[in-house]
């Protein structure tokens, strides 16, 4: 792991392991899968529903977002709404969450949205 100009870490897109599920070396409860969004159950619940939703490309978080192609961003957002549609949240209402950089907890420095649902959500 390295670290950039900001001094928060950073990891290559052959040790990332987001990266790596988009390239299907590391198994995932994939739940949706395009040519450039894919979306998963996080491995580490914190809700009834608690999807993560990427985009294929590399970025590491929300300062690198200019970096995806035209419309990636629009589908994660598309994707997020078709994810928890499917997994039976729209109605009660549910969350998504980009934990960006340090104080915010990001560990996995791979941009990933957070989609939870199925109980009531607080912030933060
Ligand atoms: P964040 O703190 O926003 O970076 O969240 C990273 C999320 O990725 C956590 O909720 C982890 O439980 C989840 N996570 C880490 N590794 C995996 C994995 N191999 N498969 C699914 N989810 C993962
Ligand atoms: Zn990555």
């Amino acid at each position: 792991m390295g670290s950039n100009t900001r001094g928060e870490g950073t990891v290559s897109e052959a040790d990332c392991i987001f990266c790596k599920i988009a390239r299907g070396e590391i198994d995932a409860e994939v739940v949706h899968d395009e040519d450039d969004v894919l979306a998963f159950r996080d491995i580490n619940s914190q809700a009834p529903v608690h999807l993560l939703v990427i985009p294929r490309q590399h970025v590491a978080n929300l300062e690198e977002v200019g970096d995806l192609p035209d419309g990636v961003v629009k589908r994660l957002f598309e994707v997020s709404s078709a994810v928890a549609q499917e997994a039976g949240v729209t109605e009660g209402g549910y969350a998504v969450r980009v934990n960006n950089g340090r104080d915010a907890g990001q560990e996995v420095l791979h941009l990933h949205m957070h989609v939870m649902g199925g109980r009531k959500l607080g912030m933060p």
